[in-house]
């Protein structure tokens, strides 16, 4: 019997199953079958299961685009799973730009996974294999929503929480979104994000459930030049119009995942983030 252990300063996580595919280039890339379904680690850390990866992907990307009236030109940062392309194309964009730093990614998850349920192949998704950061410093195109599904804090994603980083973002985009990490066991990451992303006058936190991932507890930190309201009635018409179908988010869904424990709201205001 194999297992995959997971282990994080101090905490870990075990998935019974066997390798089918690795790859060693830029990161170390690894396909496993799973308890779980397939499983895609990076650097050791688990990127998605089959088991619980819409928990994940739903919340990145339908609160962020039903906030917006029209989201048509979408830009993807990381991502290279193929998840969160396969959620946006649920809305009817006109382009989705999916700027993912390592082709093996994109190749195995073709291969072996393919939760991307064709978004690769749909002609309005285009791929540039290109570092985030580089890639938006040279940019000047503007987006409707900027969604950024960077990896686990290592040297390829750590440029994704950076002050420059998130200046340029609020410069080409109304909406702005990215994943936080486990606020509860990494706080140093989590609190990057806070302290780096002051260029955005509204922000605000919200969670996920996603049970392979360090604690559970998912953060991301949805952002905007301008204060988004969250209106419930206009949320739902968005939802039943765009004919939206989803397994884990839904209208009231996306309200209550603002909705944080005392202790994160302390450390949320702390850095003069407002709650719901
Ligand atoms: N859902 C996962 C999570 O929350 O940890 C992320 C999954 S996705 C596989 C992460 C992707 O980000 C990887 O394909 C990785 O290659 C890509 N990535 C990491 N750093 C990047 C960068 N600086 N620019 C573009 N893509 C990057």
């Amino acid at each position: 019997m194999e297992w995959f252990v997971e282990r994080h300063d101090g905490t870990g996580f075990m998935v019974r199953g066997k390798k089918i595919a690795e790859h060693e280039g830029k990161q170390k890339i690894e396909i496993f079958d799973t308890s779980l379904g397939k499983m895609l680690v990076i650097d050791g850390k688990i990127q998605l299961t089959e088991a619980d990866e819409f928990f994940y992907h739903e919340m990145l990307v339908h609160v962020p685009m039903m906030m917006h009236s029209s989201p048509k030109k979408v830009l993807i940062i990381g991502g290279g799973d193929g998840g969160t392309a396969r959620e946006v194309l649920k809305h009817d964009p006109e382009m989705v730009k999916i700027v993912e730093i390592d082709r093996a990614v994109v190749e195995l998850c073709r291969k072996h996974l393919r939760i991307d349920d064709n978004a690769f192949d749909d002609e309005r998704v285009e791929i540039i294999y290109r570092d985030g950061m580089e890639f938006v410093r040279e940019c000047d195109e503007r987006y409707d929503v900027i969604i950024v599904d960077g990896s686990d804090p290592d040297a390829a994603s750590m440029p994704l929480v950076s002050k420059e980083f998130y200046s340029k973002c609020a410069e080409l985009c109304d909406i702005f979104v990215t994943q936080s990490q486990s606020p509860l066991f990494q706080k140093e990451y989590f609190n990057a994000v806070l302290r780096n992303s002051t260029s955005f006058s509204f922000r605000r936190i919200y969670l996920s459930f996603v049970p392979s991932y360090p604690s559970g507890m998912w953060s991301f930190l949805l952002a905007s030049g301008e204060t988004l309201k969250m209106d419930m009635a206009i949320i739902k018409k968005r939802y039943e119009e765009r004919g939206i179908k989803t397994r884990y988010y839904t209208p009231s869904m996306h309200l209550s995942s603002f909705a944080l424990p005392g202790w994160l709201e302390e450390v949320v205001r702390k850095y003069g983030i407002g709650g719901i």
